[in-house]
């Protein structure tokens, strides 16, 4: 890869400066992470359509961010680009119940602004720290609500650079998953459609979850949130408490006292902790109930 030569193209066609060999620990709510060779913050969909199209053509790796709130990041980085969804994508267009966003909009944001508007239906999501891209190709979800539920239409730019809409019809949402992640493309807008509320009652809700998750949730740490996929009719942080794995340590990592479905960076934690303490945790639960976890978390980069 001749570096020299993509930094001058990627900052010839970005207007954002292109960052390089940059830790990947400040662009994640774990902290953790080794370098990416370039980081870039495309502006606009036609800067991204601009970008996608020369990391193609000229097939370098690249990898989409949203807020790096359900990835773990390799100690040894990644070697390619890594494209940020930001504070340049943050947009949002209130249009009566609908709502035009941007993916670099964080829920928690997007959740009292709907909240404020009389808006409901996004209590649940307060407390999520990820941005709308991220939250709609994971389908993130909590007591019971998904972003997916309100999906109306989302606009997406191909791996190949051309913008298309897509529908709620055209999208399959699942627990912790959709179909974006078959689709060859990055997600640029997203258009939810929410059900009149009220705003009080909202701001109440809203009040009552985030003093249940600073209950229930070591928040004071770095973390991931969630870990493992729930197993169907059970819970991953029960089968991990059961086991009796609360505060089993490896490095810098450890399965949090507080919930067992958190690994928490308790200081300078690196991603092979946090590998060998997820191995551990499938290995132990697999003994103790005949159940393999499998890990939400998304793995981006080189981890040995
Ligand atoms: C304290 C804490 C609590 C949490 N609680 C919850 C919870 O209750 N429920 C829940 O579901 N999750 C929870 N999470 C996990 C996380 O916040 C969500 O999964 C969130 O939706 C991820 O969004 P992100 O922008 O951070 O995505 P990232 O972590 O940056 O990326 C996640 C995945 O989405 C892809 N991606 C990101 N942006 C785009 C884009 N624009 N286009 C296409 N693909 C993209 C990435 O490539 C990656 O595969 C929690 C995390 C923390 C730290």
């Amino acid at each position: 890869m001749n570096k020299p030569l993509i930094f001058e193209a990627l900052q010839e066609m970005l207007s954002v400066k292109v960052l390089t060999d940059v830790s990947m620990r400040k662009y994640t709510t774990w902290r953790i992470g080794g370098n990416a060779d370039f980081l870039v913050f495309p502006a606009s969909t036609d800067e991204l359509s601009v970008l996608l199209i020369y990391l193609h053509e000229n097939e370098i790796p690249w990898v989409v961010i949203g807020n790096g709130s359900n990835i773990l990041v390799g100690d040894k980085g990644f070697h390619g680009v890594v494209i940020k969804m930001g504070e340049q994508f943050a947009t949002t267009n209130w249009r009566d119940n609908q709502v035009d966003i941007d993916a670099g909009v964080l829920l928690p944001t997007l959740a009292l602004e709907a909240a404020e508007r009389s808006l409901s239906g996004l209590e649940f999501a307060a407390g999520i720290p990820g941005s709308m891209g991220g939250a709609v190709r994971m389908n993130a979800g909590a007591y019971g609500d998904t972003i997916g539920q309100y999906v109306t239409q989302i606009e997406v730019v191909t791996y190949t650079g051309s913008k298309q809409i897509l529908t709620a019809s055209d999208i399959s949402f699942a627990y912790r998953n959709s179909s974006l992640f078959d689709v060859e493309a990055l997600v640029s807008r997203v258009t939810l459609s929410l059900p009149r509320g009220s705003r009080d009652e909202s701001l109440s809700k809203i009040r009552e979850l985030l003093q249940l998750r600073s209950r229930n949730q070591p928040l004071e740490y770095p973390s991931c949130g969630s870990v493992f996929r729930n197993p169907p009719n059970d819970h991953a942080g029960r089968l991990i408490e059961m086991a009796n794995l609360r505060g089993m340590q490896i490095g810098g990592a450890a399965v949090s006292k507080k919930h067992g479905n958190f690994i928490i960076n308790i200081g300078g934690a690196r991603a092979k902790d946090v590998v060998a303490l997820i191995e551990e945790v499938q290995q132990r639960v697999y003994e103790y109930s005949g159940v393999r976890l499998e890990t939400e978390v998304k793995m981006i980069g080189e981890f040995v």
